[in-house]
């Protein structure tokens, strides 16, 4: 019989409960024991999905209460000292790495969090002291909820993220200089008493995460597979069977690293991303192994296409045998919504073109079925999917004749500004009379209550469009005012309009299609709700040139219009795959140019990094060639006294600094409150001229950053770049904050600049 297996599920529930529960933990409405039962409660419903969607091998301690690395982080007892010592009880400790921790005498900064792969999940960094040690937590929880699947009456897999990428995926704390994979010795045995523990429990199998194979690797971290698996295989029957899975990418380059796998069970490969690699990495098992094939993509919401996957599964099965496969989502179902079945608004026509992780679940057991039992046994299933695959490439959505023809006529002075950034900043600096240091955010203020509430009865049809309008315009004065009171240089209007910074421009394109409860997990308890492109793109009128118009004709400052960029909607969106990104890329670049020009300013491109192909190489240049000529599109049409800010996310540019350069965007913002920096060198190195504020208040938390903090960041940026270049900003937009956090944290800032001001006046 041919197995399905899911690789994980999404933690969230049907109506984002686990957002809900922990929220409500942190803010004192509900105690430990509720938010534990609540997390017990989701992980027996979502095994209970999949084994009634037929699901062969389901996942335990896929589950986290904020990010499975930092999960492992505690189980291996890898907690940095700031937090250990300060006698908190261990859930109060593990939300204080992931979001710091200001309460009575305790003050820390969150550890650092960054991009899950090319993902828009994102994980807690771990960060390794000189003397690190590791140990087995007590009480593990990987034993702890495969035990508790176990007693609700499901067998499962449970899942571990292996010791290279946990070591490799990490980095050096502050002050120390060891390299983080040279700990592999010291981790590797608690791996092999997990395991044991696991087996010990119950356990007949175990997924490794080891989805580092999938970039170019070091050779210190590929010789790492070696001794670690070695270990572990070496346990035999004392440990579960083992299957290694990677995702995102191929593994052919590191094809050479597979026999360290050989005395395992098998290996899974992610044959969406990279269907090519079946054949290599086949041939490379050894002669019982089991290859995993992950046909159904963890990554979109696609309806898998049946009739392709099963010609793959065939493939595999002429090489290997029924035997030796596994059908298998691509990756954790982590990056799709809950389920589609929520959705009572969608386009009778896209519906259909659809799959969530529920339905994704129903998918793996179907193909499985399909396999063991031949065509026959499901064949109303196959028809309908062939069915809906058809309905979409022949509908008229995806076939829009004038974007198509627009497309074909831009030429290249599009892609360029007027003049060279010394003229343009001439005109700016009299323009916009801004001085040394000049201070700004990077677009939104809090989203509160009321905005909510307002926008909800909006939505509903309760008010007006004129009385939400005039809402929004209150909203808009009060944090003109509030910028006045706090002494900022340029203005936002702060985004009350602005669901999120994506959907809200989606859903004045067509092109895209919305969802109400498709929700994913960012990071920790925050989801986003990405659009999704079906079909062409184009603007049918502009998107946001009310509200910015209106902001400006009351401020007396500069004010930034606000636009998310190309790439980050194609990133924030699930995009289509049934044609290239570069062309939806260049439809939204169109689209935005037109907006830009309406509104002349700043744009906002978070996710620039994020398409980043894992490896370096040609790929990632032609990646970032499209990348950057989108935002170049998007942004050149406007005149040199025109200030074009660009921000990003991310404070991981060195590896592609050419690229950002050669956006040329006169104010760069990008995160940085949280890494060290020594990252900005890079601006002098490259002698990088233009202005660039590098962010030294992390929104990310609710932790209020004191003046001389923020004095000393800038006193180290300054090391790095000119005065005249720098800007002083917090690290992303403020919505997710209260005013009650924002206000003093951005006095702080203020008065931080001034300072500095002052220091440097001739
Ligand atoms: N302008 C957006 C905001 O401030 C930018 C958010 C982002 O970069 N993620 O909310
Ligand atoms: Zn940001």
């Amino acid at each position: 019989m041919v197995q399905s297996a899911v690789l994980g599920f999404p933690r969230m529930g049907a109506l984002r409960d686990l957002k809900k529960a922990t929220e409500a933990y942190w803010s004192e409405k509900i105690s430990q024991d509720d938010l534990l039962a609540e997390g017990k409660r989701l992980r027996a419903a979502h095994w209970k999905i999949q084994k009634d969607a037929g699901v062969d091998i389901i996942p335990s301690n896929d589950f986290s209460f904020y990010d499975q690395v930092l999960d492992h982080i505690q189980l291996f007892s890898a907690t940095p000292e700031r937090y250990s010592s300060q006698g908190l009880n261990p859930l109060d400790e593990y939300f204080a790495l992931a979001r710091g921790h200001q309460k009575g005498s305790v003050d820390v900064p969150s550890m650092e969090m960054v991009k899950w792969f090319d993902s828009n999940y994102h994980y807690t960094k771990p960060s390794f002291q000189n003397d690190q040690t590791f140990a087995l937590a007590q009480d593990p929880k990987p034993v702890r909820e495969y035990l508790e699947a176990k007693a609700a009456g499901f067998q499962t897999r449970p899942v571990l993220l292996g010791p290279v990428s946990f070591l490799a995926l990490g980095k050096t704390e502050r002050g120390a200089t060891v390299d983080p994979i040279s700990l592999l010795s010291k981790l590797v045995p608690v791996y092999v008493e997990l395991l044991k523990a696991l087996k010990a429990a119950g356990a007949e199998s175990v997924q490794i995460d080891e989805p580092v194979l999938v970039f170019d690797l070091r050779p210190e971290v590929k010789a790492a597979f070696k001794p670690a698996y070695e270990a572990i295989g070496a346990l035999g029957s004392a440990a579960p069977e083992v299957v290694v899975a990677t995702y995102f990418g191929d593994i052919v380059h590191n094809i050479d690293v597979v026999p360290a796998f050989s005395s395992l069970h098998g290996v899974h490969v992610d044959l969406v991303r990279n269907p090519e690699q079946l054949d290599t990495v086949a041939k490379s098992l050894g002669p019982k192994q089991v290859l995993s094939l992950g046909v159904v993509d963890g990554r979109n919401i696609w309806k898998n296409d049946f009739q392709k996957s099963l010609k793959v599964i065939d493939a595999a099965i002429s090489t290997l045998g029924k035997e030796r496969v596994i059908i298998a989502t691509s990756s954790s179902l982590l990056h799709v919504p809950h389920t589609l079945a929520s959705e009572k608004k969608l386009p009778e026509e896209v519906y259909q073109w659809f799959s969530f992780a529920v339905e994704k679940a129903s998918e793996v057991a179907i193909l499985a079925k399909a396999t063991t039992e031949g065509p026959a046994s499901v064949l109303s299933q196959l028809d309908a999917n062939a069915a809906a695959l058809k309905s979409r490439s022949e509908s008229k959505r995806t076939n829009d004749p004038k974007v198509k023809d627009r497309q074909s006529k831009i030429t290249p002075d599009q892609f360029n500004r007027k003049s060279v950034f010394e003229t343009r900043y001439a005109q700016q600096k009299t323009h916009l009379s801004l001085p040394l240091f000049p201070t700004t955010t990077i677009g939104s203020f809090p989203q509160t209550q009321e905005i909510r509430v307002q926008r909800n009865k909006f939505t509903k049809g309760e008010i007006t469009e004129e009385q939400y309008d005039e809402f929004i315009r209150k909203e808009i004065d009060l944090c003109i005012q509030i910028q006045d009171e706090l002494g900022l240089d340029v203005y936002v209007h702060g985004e009350p309009e602005r669901n999120d910074m994506v959907q809200y421009f989606g859903e004045r394109l067509e092109g895209y299609v919305f969802t109400t409860h498709a929700w994913v997990q960012s990071y920790g308890s925050r989801c986003v709700r990405p659009p999704i492109i079906v079909g062409d793109i184009s603007r049918p009128a502009p998107m946001t040139v009310k509200e910015s118009k209106y902001a400006a004709s009351v401020s007396k400052k500069p004010m930034k219009g606000m636009l998310t960029g190309p790439v980050t909607c194609l990133r924030w969106s699930f995009p289509r795959d049934d044609v290239h990104q570069s062309v939806q890329a260049q439809q939204l670049a169109l689209a935005l140019r037109d907006e830009v020009i309406d509104l002349e300013k700043n744009v906002d491109e978070p996710a620039l990094r994020e398409g980043l192909p894992l490896r370096s190489g040609k790929e990632r240049e032609a990646y970032l060639d499209w990348a950057v000529n989108s935002f170049k599109l998007a942004t050149a049409g406007v005149e040199d006294s025109t200030q074009v800010h660009s921000h990003f996310c991310y404070s991981e540019f060195q590896d592609f600094f050419h690229a950002i350069a050669a956006l040329d965007a006169d104010v760069l913002s990008i995160e940085n409150s949280r890494s060290d920096a020594k990252l900005l060198k890079v601006f002098i190195d490259e002698a990088y001229p233009r202005h660039i504020g590098p962010g030294v208040y992390d929104i990310h938390t609710s932790r209020i950053p004191p003046q001389e903090e923020i004095k000393q960041r800038i006193s180290e940026m300054l090391q790095y770049l000119k005065p005249e270049q720098l800007w002083i900003n917090p690290d992303c937009g403020l919505k997710t904050r209260t005013w009650a956090q924002v206000k003093p944290a951005l006095t702080n800032l203020v008065e931080a600049a001034k300072f500095y001001r002052e220091q440097h006046k001739a």
